[in-house]
This record gives C-alpha cells, sequence and structure tokens, in this order.
C-alpha cells in the first residue's frame, strides 16, 4: 500500500511508533525512525534489521528546531523526498494537580505538542514542492473526553487535535492532507506500570472486551497514509474499542 512512499515517524523505537515502522516496511515503504538517544534508536533498527526490514534512523532533539531542519535536510539529501510524516512520541502524566509543576506541565507540552510543531514546520515545504503529502498526528481518547489527573496529559491531546484540524484546512490547497489516530488503551510501555489488577477492571469499560495492540493503532495509520484515504482529511480517528471514559 505504501510501495515508493517514504515515511518518518516519530517516537519510532518501541511501542505503537516501532509497529507503525514495522507495519509500513511490510508495506514496502522506505521508513526512517526518530527516538530520543543513539542507544534506543540503534536497538530498534537492529531488531528490525534481525525480521529483515531495513530502516534508518536519527535522534535529534525534538524541541530545538535546529537539529530537526539538519535531520530533514539530512533525510532528503538521502531520499530525495519525504511523502508522510508520523508525529507519535509522546509522553503521559497522571499526577493531580496539586503535585503537579509548572515545569512538569511544560515538559509534556514540550514533547506532546511543540515538537509536533517543529516538526510539521520543518516538513512542509518539502511537501508542498513535492505537490503533496501526508502528515499523522498521534491523539489519544483522552482529547474526547479528559482524564481524571495528570491534566498536563489531555491538554496536550487536545492540542494535537487542534494542530490536525487547523493544518489540514492551511495544507488541503497544497494537497497535504493532515489527520490524527485517537487510540484507547494500547498495550505499550506507556501502560506497562498499571498492575494488572487495574487493567482488568478497565478490559470491562471497553465495549470490544480487550485493550488496544499497537498493531491495532499502526493498522489505522497505514489506512490514513495510503491512498485509500485520498480524500480523508482534517479527521481525529478514535481506536479504542468503542471505550467512552
Ligand atoms: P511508548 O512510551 O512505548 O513510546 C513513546 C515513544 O516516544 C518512544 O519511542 C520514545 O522514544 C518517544 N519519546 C518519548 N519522549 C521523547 C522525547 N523527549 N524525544 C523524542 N522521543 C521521545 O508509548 P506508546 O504507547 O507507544 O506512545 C506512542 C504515542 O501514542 C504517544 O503519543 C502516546 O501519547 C500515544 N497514546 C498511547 C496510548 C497507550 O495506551 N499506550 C493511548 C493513547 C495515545
Amino acid at each position: 500500500m505504501l510501495k515508493g512512499k517514504v515515511a518518518l515517524v516519530t517516537g519510532g523505537t518501541r511501542g505503537i511508533g516501532l509497529e507503525t515502522v514495522r507495519v509500513f516496511k511490510e508495506n514496502h515503504a522506505e521508513v526512517i525512525l526518530l527516538g530520543s538517544r543513539e542507544e534506543t534508536v540503534m536497538k530498534a533498527i537492529d531488531e528490525l534489521k534481525k525480521e529483515g526490514h531495513e530502516v534508518s534512523g536519527y535522534y535529534p532533539d525534538l524541541n530545538n528546531y535546529e537539529e530537526i531542519e539538519k535531520t530533514i535536510k539530512d533525510i532528503i539529501d538521502k531520499y530525495g523526498r519525504i511523502d508522510i510524516l508520523i508525529n507519535n512520541a509522546g509522553i503521559s502524566a497522571n499526577k493531580k494537580i496539586e503535585d503537579t509543576t509548572s515545569e512538569d506541565f511544560s515538559k509534556i507540552i514540550d514533547i506532546n505538542v511543540k515538537a509536533i510543531f517543529n516538526m510539521i514546520k520543518a516538513v512542509v515545504p518539502y511537501m508542498k514542492e513535492n505537490n503533496g503529502g501526508v502528515i499523522l498526528n498521534t491523539s489519544s481518547m483522552v482529547s474526547i473526553y479528559g482524564q481524571p489527573s495528570g491534566v498536563g496529559y489531555p491538554t496536550s491531546k487536545f492540542a494535537v487535535n487542534g494542530i490536525t484540524k487547523s493544518l489540514s484546512r492551511e495544507l488541503a490547497p497544497f494537497n497535504i492532507r493532515v489527520n490524527a489516530v485517537a487510540p484507547g488503551v494500547t498495550r505499550t510501555d506507556m501502560i506497562a506500570s498499571l498492575p494488572e489488577e487495574q487493567i482488568a477492571p478497565l478490559i470491562k469499560t471497553i465495549p470490544l472486551g480487550r485493550i488496544g495492540e499497537p498493531r491495532d493503532i499502526a493498522n489505522a495509520f497505514l489506512f490514513l497514509a495510503s491512498d485509500l484515504a485520498s480524500y480523508v482529511t482534517g479527521e481525529i480517528l478514535s481506536v479504542d474499542g468503542a471505550a467512552r471514559s
């Protein structure tokens, strides 16, 4: 489904991002993954190589625009184009407001929101030059319902939806589609710290009767990145088993 496309995935070293890299490789895209550290980027590249997938990787500071610009230029020099950008890197929060510092709040906005702005700003000129592209952001079901603690996280995901909706309108005349996927609870390191006794009652609230797997989310990215979604833009696609809480 992605033959001839060049895709860039942030937070591609584990969880949803790594699975998205895998699914995109299975669908014949060229993939470049971004991670936060050299060590984790190399580990992911090695793991994928053992599975028969060749990918390259970079580890720019996503809050440093100059570093991102340089990385994007390197990728363009090597691959000639970027067709698909997946903004997936993110961190979560769960502290009550009394225990959340102003710095905690800024950190989550920096990684979950500002980094997406930086990536899109750096990639859009090349997509415009190429007469099109696809930008996909990772939102969350908490961007619709909020959550009972860790206010910075849902706040950041409401902002992701705002970036998605606004830029879908700004970039549509350039044939650049902008969408987001809003996962429900998904089996990655982000929820690994939850004890089984918290997972079981959680599953009871999900009509499909299970938590999501990274592949459920990666498949949604695949659809939105492909030409099958050629008339879909500005959409926040829930992939959550109809969980509504
Ligand atoms: P994860 O913790 O397994 O992966 C997070 C990824 O983000 C990693 O690759 C990590 O390297 C990267 N990252 C984190 N901080 C970074 C930084 N400062 N700089 C660069 N990269 C950084 O989690 P995941 O569940 O795979 O999360 C991926 C996305 O899915 C996130 O945006 C998250 O908010 C969203 N999401 C996850 C769930 C869930 O239940 N797992 C639900 C809804 C949304």
